[in-house]
């Protein structure tokens, strides 16, 4: 026993170790971005996380994946409890530590973990099917090929083992105890496996505990497994999209941020006066908008990794609708691409040694000039990522600073700063228009 103990805590401490370092590199990756003060309101921000992170509200606009979403999610959290008992066994050398403590409820306990693994199975499978077999539309972008393809399927087929493997793990265990063997005390019947159970009684009590030990060793292993594959895969959102909706932005949809680095000289270019609490920068900014991640808001960055590449955004997307390049979802798996580059690039070096890149190599042009600015993909997104944002932090640098603008738009650019309206009638003018229709 006492070898198994020492197996099981030296992978413990492993799989710990490896998975904190992946936090602080992505931590360290998130902090690259500008540096960003959230204020404000604090309860409706609290509100945003038990509403939309742990209440999922937004997913229940479309109520069949939703559902099978929830199983999935309350699978998560909830065996998490029962994860409890198995590291703590795995320590101390025990089996079913809790059962003394809690004896009458037990098997209720259990049993309810059953019934959510059996609904993580079926949630995941019809997952799997919608997927790979109906083409669920916005599964089939071209963003989604892949990596982000397998990554999904790696996910669903890894749960769906784990919870099998808790399945065997409880059905060879309580075949055990039927045969009064070791010590596979009664623990009361589990719903789901007791019936299996009777059935397995026929198999050999050496091969039941190796099934019924394999399962375990392999389950718990499993779960470390799967905690170090979380930061390298999308679904990291099950962990940040608490603190992205935490620091979403809490303005109006419809409000685009100014630049305070330049409302000063804004204001007294158009004879406007001092606004007081707008003071002139004490260094010109870096950069007009974003040419890079390191332009963006660390919120922005957060975002990146909070994504769940679900395409909600993509969908409701007009200019992807309409055949252009755009896709909302490919922004923000985009940012997260160069960010890890990045994050790579220092791993090297030390520190950022410039490779010559930036956002733009990912998000060319005409995905940002397809935008419409009609903040559909921020209304649909689930855990409140807001890829307008990007578009146009990226989109001023365009226009700002890389002067790359179509000629029609310059016209109206000459246009705003001449007659304070994108049209070449001067103000005077504008109402003239009206005579000719009397
Ligand atoms: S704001 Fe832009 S990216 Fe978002 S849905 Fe509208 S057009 Fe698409
Ligand atoms: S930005 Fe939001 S809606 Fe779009 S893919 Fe990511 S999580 Fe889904």
């Amino acid at each position: 026993m006492l070898i198994a103990q020492i197996v099981f805590i030296a992978l413990l401490v492993i799989a710990i170790t490896l998975f904190s370092r992946q936090v602080r590199k992505i931590r360290r990756n998130i902090l690259l971005g500008r540096d960003e003060q959230i204020s404000g309101n604090r309860w409706k921000r609290w509100k945003n996380v038990l509403l939309l992170a742990f209440g999922q509200k937004k997913m229940f606009r479309n109520w069949i994946p939703a559902i099978l979403h929830l199983f999935v999610y309350l699978g998560f959290i909830i065996i998490n409890l029962e994860i409890l008992e198995i590291i703590l066994d795995g320590i101390l050398g025990t089996h079913r530590l809790f059962l003394p403590y809690i004896k009458p409820v037990y098997p209720a306990f259990i049993s309810a973990f059953e019934v959510l693994a059996v609904l993580v199975i079926l949630a995941c499978s019809i997952f799997l099917i919608r997927r790979n077999i109906l083409h669920v539309r916005r599964f089939e972008n071209p963003e989604m090929t892949c990596w982000p393809r397998r990554d999904a399927n790696n996910i669903l087929i890894f749960e769906i083992i784990l919870m099998l493997l808790f399945l065997t793990m409880n059905a060879s265990d309580q075949a055990l105890q039927m045969k009064h063997y070791g010590h596979y005390y009664p623990t009361g019947s589990f719903l789901i496996t007791h019936p299996i159970a009777q059935h397995l009684q026929q198999i050999s009590p050496g091969l039941l505990v190796g099934l019924e030990r394999g399962s375990w060793w392999l389950h718990i292993a499993g779960v470390l497994f799967f905690l170090n594959y979380l930061p390298y895969s999308k679904h990291f959102h099950i962990l940040l999209a608490f603190p992205n909706t935490y620091y979403a932005s809490l303005e109006p949809k419809s409000q685009m941020p100014l630049m305070a680095d330049i409302v000063p000289e804004v204001r007294s270019m158009m004879g406007l006066e001092a606004d007081d609490s707008q003071s002139a920068p004490a260094s010109p900014p870096v950069h007009f908008g974003a040419r890079d991640v390191f332009d963006l808001s660390w919120r922005h960055l957060l975002a990146a990794y909070s994504c769940t590449e679900c395409g909600r955004c993509t969908a409701a997307c007009p200019a992807n609708q309409t055949g252009k390049k755009l896709s909302p979802r490919k922004i923000m798996m985009d940012t997260r691409d160069r960010l890890e580059e990045i994050g790579r690039n220092i791993d090297m070096h030390g520190s950022f040694v410039d490779d010559g890149k930036s956002l733009l190599n990912y998000i060319s042009e005409e995905e940002l000039r397809a935008c419409t600015t009609c903040q559909a993909c921020v209304e649909e997104c689930p855990v409140s990522i807001s890829p307008l944002a990007i578009i146009l932090e990226l989109r001023r640098y365009l226009v700002m600073e890389a002067s790359s603008t179509p000629q029609e738009w310059n016209a109206m650019f000459t246009s705003i700063e001449n007659n304070g309206a994108p049209w070449t009638f001067p103000p005077d003018e504008r109402g003239q228009w009206a005579s000719r229709l009397a």
